[in-house]
């Protein structure tokens, strides 16, 4: 399989490449040259598989350069029941209104980025070892990409990580859980800045050819296509779950940000998995869900992005994007190029003669959900005796119940456990209900923190990054 950028100033990649490089060097994102087309015979096939073996069989129609026993051997080392607390790795659970709920937080960081993020982990290093390289990992995280990729990467050879947050925007739990590793490979920053200024200076690392070259950086934001394909293979996962038989039909609703998440769920369908409907919720930072009502896609700066209770989707210009609509262009990379220098413009652009195909090709809605909504939904499903559920994978249930239609199945993915929002559950159901925290993390707040603090500036960034590789053995 060979990938090819969104923006076509490039050549081909293989999977190896595309999972080193991260953006693609005309500035697009890359995607597999087509996508692999799974029929209901091999969907039954798939239906009985663990998920180490699933994720083997999907993997392997995109990581074509790595040899199968090689691959095997990397997906079972990640998904098993002592990395992601059971062997069903993402188990599926109902609500008491039907709606389903598949636990995709079950890693060591407690949020979805890890079902990704672990495998990356391990590629790197395969990978790494394979062609003797180092790797310097940089990134931008509002809390949970970061410490999943610290946690992904800790202690491993070869690589550093330089993990970029905003400072004194993440929760406590958040900050303690990156900040407090001690692992030399791992240097956390804190940007005097919002989230999108901290995805800016990695941009801005990444088009310093020379800087990039010279220490050998790369990304595992959420743009890394090897994410993107970790990520379709739970949306298989779910299906099977939910599902008795491949006639019938499931919707998915996604808590959004970067819309990593749900581009996996769009490549699955475009795969033929049958997914009726993909909704996307967002929270108060609604660019999204602007898009998918009227057309119009107009990234915000940070004086427009607000801080909220789900902060993880806190994120106003939205880094995946750009693969859907070069599929909605029917993958021509003119428009896109055009489109994309609109918003580096700040003007944006307008898709309305597309919504039609947008809903019914791509199957895509979606909803919006307010501090007030995530409250009372954590507080409902509580009520109904369904336990607890964290603020984003509320946005997602709240959006789910307004939008279900008649006989629809909907799959709600759970993004985070409720354990890394404490501030927002207590909200919702007062402090006498107790929040499941797994005992390895009892006293993860009491730790010593580890951060150095940094004025909004790329040249800042780089003198640390020079500083500490330099400096370092
Ligand atoms: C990252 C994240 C999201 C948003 O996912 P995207 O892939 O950025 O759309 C939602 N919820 C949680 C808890 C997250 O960590």
């Amino acid at each position: 399989m060979q990938y090819i950028s969104t923006r076509g100033q490039c050549g081909h990649f293989s999977f190896s490449e595309a999972l080193l490089t991260g953006l693609a060097p005309d500035g697009g994102l890359l995607l597999p040259k087509h996508y692999p087309q799974i029929d209901t015979r091999t969907l039954a096939r798939w239906r009985i598989l663990s998920y180490a073996d699933l994720a083997f069989e999907i993997l392997s129609l995109f990581a074509t350069d790595i040899p199968s026993e090689d691959l095997r051997r990397i997906v079972r080392k990640t998904y098993n029941a002592e990395v992601f607390g059971s062997e069903e790795v993402t188990p599926v659970r109902a609500l008491r209104d039907g709606i389903r709920i598949q636990g995709l937080s079950n890693g060591p960081t407690l949020a979805f980025k890890d079902m990704a993020m672990q495998l990356l982990g391990n590629l790197f290093e395969y990978v790494l070892a394979r062609e003797g390289k180092t790797l310097n990992i940089i990134g931008a995280t509002s809390g949970d990409t970061g410490s999943a990729a610290e946690y992904a990467l800790r202690g491993k050879a070869g690589i550093h990580v330089f993990m970029l947050s905003p400072h004194g925007k993440m929760s406590a739990f958040q900050r303690a859980q990156m900040y407090s590793l001690t692992d030399k490979n791992i240097h956390n920053i804190a940007i005097e800045g919002m989230f999108d200024d901290c995805q800016d200076i990695i941009k801005a690392l990444q088009n310093d050819d020379r800087f990039k070259e010279e220490y050998h950086l790369s990304t595992v934001n959420s743009i890394n296509w090897g994410r993107i394909a970790a990520q379709i293979v739970y949306y298989f996962k779910g299906y099977f779950e939910a599902t008795q038989s491949e006639h019938e039909e499931v919707s998915f609703c996604v808590p959004s940000g970067n819309f990593g998440n749900i581009c996996a769920g769009h490549i699955a369908k475009q795969m033929g998995l049958p997914i009726r409907r993909l909704i996307l919720a967002t929270n108060e930072n609604d660019v999204l869900h602007d898009f998918f009502t009227t057309g119009r896609y107009k990234p915000r700066d940070t004086a427009n992005t607000w801080v909220t209770s789900s902060p993880s989707m806190d994120i106003s210009k939205a880094s995946n994007f750009e693969r859907f609509v070069f599929d909605v262009m029917e993958r021509d990379d003119d428009p896109v190029r055009a489109l994309w220098a609109q918003v580096d413009a700040g003007k944006g652009f307008d898709l309305g003669v597309h919504l039609d195909a947008i809903r019914n090709r791509y199957g895509f809605v979606s909803g919006k959900s307010l501090h007030a909504d995530r409250i009372r939904t954590i507080a409902e499903v509580y009520a109904d005796g369904d336990g607890l559920i964290d603020p984003h994978t509320a946005d997602g249930v709240k959006v789910a119940r307004e939008l279900r239609q008649a006989d629809e199945k909907i799959i709600c993915l759970e993004t985070a456990l409720p354990a890394k929002f404490a501030e927002t559950i207590v909200e919702a159901v007062g402090g006498d209900v107790a929040i499941p925290r797994p005992a390895a993390l009892a006293n993860l707040e009491q730790l010593p923190q580890h951060v150095t603090v940094l004025p909004n500036n790329a040249a800042a960034v780089k003198m640390v990054i020079k500083e500490r590789l330099d400096g370092a053995v």
